[in-house]
């Protein structure tokens, strides 16, 4: 499953999309906003969720992942 971004918490640094090895985070430097661009090609390494500086990335595990 996709990282889900909680744009309430979102400060807008684009962080997310320079650490995501697999350009799955976009930013839309117009909105000041990350896009979730590919979340089919999400390897759940958790990179963007480490380094968000405000905690707004969320990264959910099917149940056939964790099992
Ligand atoms: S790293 Fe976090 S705060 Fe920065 S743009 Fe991405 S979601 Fe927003
Ligand atoms: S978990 Fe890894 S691959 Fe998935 S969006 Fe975040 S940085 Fe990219």
């Amino acid at each position: 499953m996709p990282p889900f971004i909680d744009m309430n918490k979102c400060s807008g640094c684009s962080i997310c999309d320079r650490v995501c090895p697999l350009d799955v985070i976009h930013f839309d430097h117009e909105k000041k906003s990350p896009i979730v661009k590919y979340p089919d090609e999400c390897w759940h390494c958790g990179s963007c969720r480490l380094e968000c500086p405000t905690a707004a990335i969320k990264i959910m595990f099917s149940p056939e992942m964790i099992y």
